[in-house]
């Protein structure tokens, strides 16, 4: 291969340029502001781990861990998988760090890339980014409608309308094992008309022939019906009537979805999918409660359950909708600055009102650049000092909304500056942490 060929990122991965910035910090802090302010505290894990975790939690059987995972040995043999979801590595480091010994439940967030070697397609990534929750040690239906609750908040403060829950039961594991046996006798009526895939997946996971995305199985699953909740056992069928209960209390609009089992073997009781409603219905995101979890993978006998959306579909959710995102404001002032003695004196405007906790850009280029560069940083004002002004002892004080201009002695300057900031309703505090 010539050494001079152009060299392209790999099929199924995206690069995020700085035009799409905005919408990442908007669902980032949103998530991070409405997840603490629920109780969710961050975890930071890393992005591949033993391939055994994620066999014993997501299921050897699943999609995503016979087809889709990225495995590979590492230079002592060990094979490592890039993680392809988030809940196993938080439950291995809830287990590793003893958090079941502190007061429960534990309430942890994450955000960040996970990879399927899925087939691209629009909306569909190798490398996507999620966003997540997770509640160990809480095995009340109420868990359920408060993270579903935290859900709805998050996506409705991220400025999305027609947001539906879909939700359905699987039972406890007993009850599970009933309704899977039920199911397989169902498609078992069917075999020959399903597919080659289907036909395997009926006997090591029935479950997985629901997720099947073929026309052919298609008309058959959905013929299924209630085969799955008539099944499901009193205590089950109790426990799930009471999370709805929460939810009409909670005002959430959900819709019963009694074939829904969403594409992870770990789950019991409450499965949810979030769907968008448009031309065509948008899945954004899913979880569901794995009581039993957290024990198969070697920890106490511990309940919890979890949500993960994915990044780039709620962002293209916000794009279809016309979400009218807000610029965010990374600076409070732009100094520009025209000619070489401008330069030395800017150093010093930008040290003094950096002092006083203002967050000050400043950039080198022609004048246009600057000007550009201030508008698009959506900065409130913009200081402007040129040759005349290093000999007046003064600046150029510009409003970048109104675009009116003000000479300002020096010696006035940061007074002059943090006034027109309240004005604006920017509150200037130096920076601090408690
Ligand atoms: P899952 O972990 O499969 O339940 O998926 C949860 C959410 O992650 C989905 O609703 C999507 O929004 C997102 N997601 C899953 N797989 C992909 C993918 N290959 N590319 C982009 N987003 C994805």
């Amino acid at each position: 291969m010539s050494t001079k060929q152009k060299i392209q990122i790999p099929r199924g991965l995206k690069d995020v340029l700085p035009d799409e910035q905005k919408y990442w910090f908007w669902l980032e802090n949103n998530f991070y502001s409405v997840a603490s302010m629920a109780g969710f505290e961050r975890i930071i894990l890393p992005t591949f781990e033993s391939t055994n975790l994620f066999k014993r939690s997501v299921g050897e059987f699943t999609d995503i861990v016979s087809k889709e995972m990225y495995v590979f040995k590492d230079k002592s043999g060990n094979s490592m998988a890039l993680r392809p979801e988030g809940t196993a590595g938080v439950l291995r480091a809830y287990i590793e760090h003893g958090m079941h010994a502190l007061p429960q439940p534990i309430k942890l967030f994450y955000w960040g890339p996970m990879f399927r070697y899925d087939r691209p397609q629009a909306g569909r990534f190798r490398e996507f980014w999620q966003f997540g929750l997770e509640v160990l040690g809480d095995p009340n239906p109420l868990c359920d409608a408060l993270v579903i609750q935290t859900v709805v908040k998050y996506h409705s403060k991220l400025g999305l309308k027609d947001v539906v829950v879909k939700i359905n039961s699987l039972g406890t594991t007993k009850s599970r094992a009933k309704m899977i046996s039920a199911l397989t006798r169902f498609l078992s009526k069917h075999k020959k008309d399903l597919c080659a895939n289907c036909q395997r997946r009926l006997k090591i996971n029935p479950l997985r022939v629901l997720d099947c995305k073929t026309s052919k199985c298609r008309s058959i699953t959905e013929e299924t019906g209630t085969v799955l909740i008539d099944n499901l056992d009193e205590v089950s069928k109790k426990r799930f009537t009471k999370v709805l209960e929460y939810l009409d209390d909670m005002q959430i609009n959900y819709e019963l979805d009694p074939g829904l089992v969403r594409g992870l073997d770990y789950y019991t009781h409450t499965v949810y999918e979030v769907i968008v409603r448009g031309n065509k219905d948008l899945a954004i995101g899913g979880g569901g409660r794995y009581d039993g979890l957290i024990e198969q993978l070697g920890g106490p006998d511990v309940a919890g359950i979890g949500y993960a959306g994915g990044v780039e579909r709620t962002i293209n959710a916000l794009k279809e909708q016309a979400v009218n995102i807000p610029n965010m404001i990374q600076s409070d002032v732009f100094v520009i600055q025209l000619g070489a003695k401008a330069k030395i004196k800017s150093i010093k405007v930008i040290n003094d009102l950096d002092r006083v906790g203002l967050r000050v850009a400043s950039s080198i280029g022609s004048i246009r650049a600057q000007l550009s560069e201030a508008s698009k940083m959506n900065t409130p004002l913009t200081i402007i000092i040129g040759e005349q002004e290093v000999y007046d002892k003064n600046v150029i004080l510009r409003d970048m909304k109104d675009r009116s201009q003000e000479t300002i002695l020096d010696r006035n300057l940061v007074k002059m500056v943090i006034k027109k900031l309240e004005e604006k309703g920017i509150n200037v505090k130096p920076l601090s942490y408690d």
